[in-house]
């Protein structure tokens, strides 16, 4: 099977001046995952290696850069998902783990549980081999400077313009059609400390099944976890993956995914009248995404190994 990627660093207002460096954030990242899928690597060692590059990224709401919350401090959640399998590896409230996917794999492949929060998941990840880092590591300059100013004026909104980059996220299947989807996040900004939002819950951040495809999305967590938004995305592809295969439909629709990314989003904002978008691949490994949002940065890996971002 021919190996497909897709990833995104966000759906918010990215503010003009951070275009240029999400784009190569999300540029960066297709590079990484795909010099492991063209060489017949793993969809699961991809998608890690996409997710570091945009963690370790400052623009991008995810590892080191991340938002901090209310009381300064960052604290990441991730989820990586096997569509075969339909198991996933889940961390959150993480404040010492430079990189989060990198727990959540070691969850996905060796815990008996599928999540793992705050100090177990730090014990955990110690456990596993790896290293906790200092709380300050992961604290950008950018981010610092916004929290101070939300700081001085009880967290006003308004202080939270001009770093709206976001959560990243990953699907990829490799030659050998395996699947998985992933998500990253330093959560909402000033966010109460304890926070969980939409991104390492299972079917709501991310989901992944290989008989339909796989997701991640980005935006309000509150809102996202209201309809599930990653399961039901993965349903609308399921659907259309049954209308595909009935003689009634062969007719060669090739925007399946697209269409199911943009049904996804408009049931979300119709229910939830929050923003917030997707990136999905169907099982085919064709790319889709969506965003009600001013801004969702993007990439994917075009059929002629091309690669396509956008914000
Ligand atoms: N969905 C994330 C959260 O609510 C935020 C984001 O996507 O940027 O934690």
């Amino acid at each position: 099977m021919k190996p497909a990627l897709i990833v995104h660093g966000g759906a918010w207002d990215i503010p003009d001046e951070a275009v240029e460096a999400c784009k190569s954030g999300c540029n960066a990242a297709l590079a990484a995952g795909w010099s492991i899928l063209s060489c017949g690597g793993s969809a699961l060692d991809a998608i890690e290696a996409a997710i570091i590059v945009l963690e370790d990224n400052p623009v991008f709401d995810a590892g080191y850069g991340a938002h901090l919350n209310f009381d300064g401090r960052v604290e990441c959640d991730a989820i990586v998902m096997n569509g075969a399998t339909l198991r996933a590896g889940a961390a959150a409230t993480l404040q010492r783990i430079k990189n989060p996917i990198q727990l959540a794999r070691k969850i996905l492949e060796h815990c008996p549980h599928m999540m793992l929060v705050a100090e177990g998941a730090e014990r955990f990840a110690k456990a596993q081999g790896i290293q906790l880092c200092k709380l300050e590591d992961l604290v950008s300059e950018a981010e610092w400077a916004a929290w101070q100013k939300c700081k001085e004026d009880t967290h006003a909104a308004e202080h939270h313009r001009g770093h709206e980059q976001g959560t990243v996220g990953a699907v990829a299947i490799d030659a050998n059609g395996s699947l998985f989807a992933a998500t990253s996040t330093g959560g909402t900004c000033c966010k109460l400390p304890g926070r969980v939002g939409d991104s390492p819950l299972i079917g709501c951040g991310c989901y992944a099944d290989a008989e339909a495809g796989g997701v991640s999305c980005t935006g309000y967590g509150e809102a996202i976890m209201k309809v599930v938004l990653a399961k039901t995305a993965v349903d609308l592809l399921r659907q259309r993956a049954i209308c595909v295969d009935s003689p009634v439909a062969s007719s060669g629709d090739t925007s399946t995914a697209d269409l199911a990314a943009r049904e996804a989003v408009h049931l979300f904002a119709k229910r939830t009248h929050a923003t917030g978008g997707l990136i999905l691949l169907d099982r085919a490994g064709n790319p889709g995404f969506a965003f009600n949002t001013p801004r969702m940065a993007y990439g994917y890996v075009a059929p002629d190994g091309a690669f396509i971002t956008s914000v």
